[in-house]
């Protein structure tokens, strides 16, 4: 018999670095002691969404699902203001990065772009599909390194262009999309000066971004893929508003994060109507289940109170960022328009140890950017866990 496994494996699949969560990491998926631990590193809404919106029906699990999903699409085409053939439903938002790639890169012939430290399914996604990426670090205060990314070679010749924001971990937002003027107008009403005029800064900083964007998104010859899992938790505008401006654009968002439901794997593309013929053309016909989908539309419509529950997971953000600054544990706490916050410490993996022996499950990044953790924001009581345990840290450990 001369079958060898390796011999036959195509090489950049036996050479994979698989992607990794810290759950995999400790065995804990299927843990029954997992149920007593404070979860707070991946980026989930710690609340389960409520019985009544998700009353998912249980018949026709007989019948194939609707290839195209179109109660979903009919839901948040409403929700977004864009038309359903501008949305691609997929398993999860790592299915539309896995499709981009097979739609757009040839495999070991193309490049894609990456600015790390960034969310880690980019490379691994790439790896699978025999792409190679061409990465463009973050400058040290975590924003694009924008002359580098124009003036390159790689900028002139890959296919795809991925800007995630907020970004995932340093949670800053790395390019905005806001134009109008009734951002302003909302942020005026908060502070109850509806009336003024518009500051000039304010001005300033539409123009510029309008500036980048052309650069580029304009600029690029291949996909801008603008990777908005955070968007539920930052005040600047979708990139699904520039839509129409950039034909080269992809956005996308899942209900993951906000929407609390990470377990009914399900996101979304939104792009060109042409964009969104591909991916109907290469996705697995019934990409998304019949559960899912019903729990997804369900969820969608009710929308209110995962908005609620945003709100909410916001000021415990703004409360834990005031608090972890009391500790002298804390070198940095870096700024964020999401969901979770970076920080940076003396010794992250003592640290992450510490809270791992105490049932506080984090994300250890320090691989990425020396000695940080992203701490998920959790429950108010998960938060106030988290402060306890890190207040009871001492640096001997
Ligand atoms: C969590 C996350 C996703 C979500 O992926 P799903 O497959 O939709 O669960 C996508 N992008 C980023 C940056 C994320 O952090």
């Amino acid at each position: 018999m001369s079958f060898n496994l390796e011999h036959i494996v195509r090489k950049n699949i036996w050479n994979l670095k698989p992607y990794s969560s810290a759950r995999s990491e400790f065995n804990l998926y299927g843990d029954t002691d997992a149920a007593r631990l404070t979860l707070l590193d991946a980026n989930e809404n710690p609340n389960d969404p409520l019985q009544q919106e998700l009353a998912a029906a249980t018949q026709n699990l007989n019948r194939y699902p609707d290839p195209l999903q179109s109660e979903v699409k009919d839901v948040l085409s409403e929700l977004k203001g864009i038309p359903v053939d501008q949305i691609f439903v997929g398993n999860g938002s790592d299915e539309a990065i896995d499709l981009l790639y097979r739609i757009f890169c040839e495999p070991g012939v193309d490049q894609a772009i990456t600015c790390p430290p960034t969310y880690g399914m980019y490379e691994v996604s790439a790896a699978i599909n025999n792409v190679k990426v061409i990465e463009f670090p973050l400058t040290a205060s975590f924003h694009l390194d924008i002359d580098k990314i124009l003036t390159s070679k790689a900028f002139k010749e890959a296919k795809l262009l991925w800007i995630c924001s907020p970004n995932n971990p340093t949670g800053n937002a790395l390019l905005k999309a806001d134009l109008e003027h009734d951002w302003q107008a909302s942020n005026y009403t908060k502070g109850g000066m509806m009336d003024m005029p518009f500051a000039p800064e304010f001005e300033a900083e539409l123009k510029e971004n309008k500036r980048l964007m052309d650069l580029l998104i304009g600029g690029f010859n291949g996909i801008v893929v603008v990777d908005e899992a955070y968007q539920d938790f930052t005040e600047n505008q979708s990139f699904i508003s520039r839509l129409e401006d950039y034909p080269n654009l992809v956005v996308l968002q899942t209900m993951s994060k906000a929407h609390g439901l990470a377990g009914a794997r399900t996101g979304f593309a939104f792009a060109s109507k042409e964009i969104i013929a591909l991916f109907n053309k290469t996705k697995p016909p019934y990409n998304v289940n019949e559960l899912s989908q019903q729990v997804v539309a369900n969820a969608l419509r009710a929308s209110e109170s995962s908005r609620r529950q945003v709100e909410q997971i916001i000021d415990s953000r703004e409360i834990l960022i005031a608090d972890l600054h009391q500790l002298e544990l804390i070198e940095e706490i870096y700024p964020s328009e999401a969901n979770f916050i970076l920080v940076k410490v003396k010794n992250a993996t003592a640290v992450y140890n510490y809270l791992r022996d105490k049932g506080i499950i984090i994300r250890n990044r320090s691989s990425q950017i020396p000695n940080t953790l992203r701490l998920t924001i959790g429950t108010p009581a998960e938060c106030e866990a988290l402060l306890v345990a890190l207040k009871s840290y001492k640096d001997e450990h």
